[in-house]
């Protein structure tokens, strides 16, 4: 654990996460007394009301979107293969809060925090603390302008949406200014989990204006995520220019089947989104129970492909080390 992690872990009272959880339990009528929960976590208990309001009222076991946030003992569970840094964002790391992995297009940490705290994070362990900070933005964007093979900016996080939205205007300000960056893609999980949090008027005013192609990555797993809210939410983004598109992870008990997979896709298309990828879990410590693995990952998919128009099947990929994109599973 790297110091950051551990002033956190200290900062971060038990007791008062066991609350927040017990509370959201109560609120959604589940109990949990068939799972081990975990009381002492650096990476907290953390859900939005629009999230946990979209919970079904189903046994934990197989409630899947209870299962994305719940704090459970098996995240305790060391594994062989699972890592705190599983897709080496540090080797890659230029300058603090960059990473450019891929041609032509790189990758701003733009906030250290997000409205959700997703268990199978591959980010879960990220040194937030030391890389990102509204001061490293500047001396970043100079490095992408030293580049000039790189003509996409993709702002991640932490969620980028989790900023306010008068600090996200400034870095898209900033990034409107650099004339080699012809797209910008933002990848944000708060559409799906938050509507209500997500940017809207200075943001949807600057979209209409911008000479830059925006494109919107959501992160949704299961249908149940998809709701009248965020159904509004992507159609002003829509409306406003934005393509949007989604990238799931594979979960065990949370989407492995193949019926959770098509009517994500449907539901997806219906409120005007894109599949774009179905991501393999990065093989963060702590996610271990998550795993689906890649034979039966590939099973899927190919089943997924007899039952979905090409416009509404993921690509199935992983983040391999080393290689110059996401590979593609089947
Ligand atoms: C996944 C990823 C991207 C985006 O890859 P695309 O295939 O363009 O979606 C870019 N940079 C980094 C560091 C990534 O991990
Ligand atoms: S929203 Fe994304 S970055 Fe944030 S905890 Fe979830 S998976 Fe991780």
């Amino acid at each position: 654990m790297n110091s950051a992690l551990k002033q956190s872990a200290q900062k971060e009272q038990p007791a008062k996460t066991m609350q927040a959880v017990n509370k959201m339990l109560a609120r959604v009528e589940i109990s949990s007394e068939q799972i081990p929960l975990l009381a002492e976590t650096a990476f907290a208990f953390k859900a939005p009301q629009h999230f946990i309001e979209q919970i079904k009222k189903q046994p934990t076991a197989d409630n899947p979107l209870l299962k994305q946030i719940l704090p459970v003992a098996a995240e305790l569970d060391s594994v062989p293969g699972y890592s705190e840094d599983p897709v080496a964002d540090l080797t890659f790391n230029p300058q603090p809060s960059l990473i450019h992995k891929y041609h032509g297009r790189a990758l701003m940490i733009a906030s250290p925090k997000c409205d959700i705290h997703c268990r199978y994070c591959f980010r879960r362990h990220f040194p937030y603390e030391e890389q990102v900070n509204q001061r490293h933005w500047q001396s970043a964007l100079d490095a992408v302008k030293a580049d000039s093979s790189i003509h996409e900016l993709i702002l991640s996080g932490g969620d980028p949406m989790s900023l306010s939205e008068n600090a996200l205007m400034k870095l898209i300000r900033l990034i409107d200014d650099i004339e080699q960056i012809k797209t910008l893609r933002i990848h944000s999980r708060t559409p799906v989990a938050a509507p209500d949090q997500a940017p809207r008027q200075q943001f949807l005013s600057w979209l209409k204006n911008t000479r830059l192609k925006v494109v919107l990555v959501v992160h949704c797993n299961h249908a149940d995520e998809l709701s009248t809210q965020t159904e509004a939410l992507f159609n002003l983004y829509r409306q406003a220019g934005v393509t949007l598109l989604n990238q799931s992870v594979l979960l065990k008990g949370v989407n492995d089947n193949v019926e959770t997979l098509q009517q994500l896709s449907h539901k997806l298309f219906e409120q005007g989104v894109l599949p774009y990828y179905l991501n393999q879990l990065d093989k963060v410590a702590g996610s271990a129970h998550f795993e689906v693995n890649d034979e039966q990952a590939i099973a899927l998919h190919k089943e997924l492909r007899g039952l979905l128009p090409g416009y509404l099947l993921p690509k199935l990929v992983k983040d391999i080390v080393g290689r110059s994109s996401k590979t593609p599973l089947a």
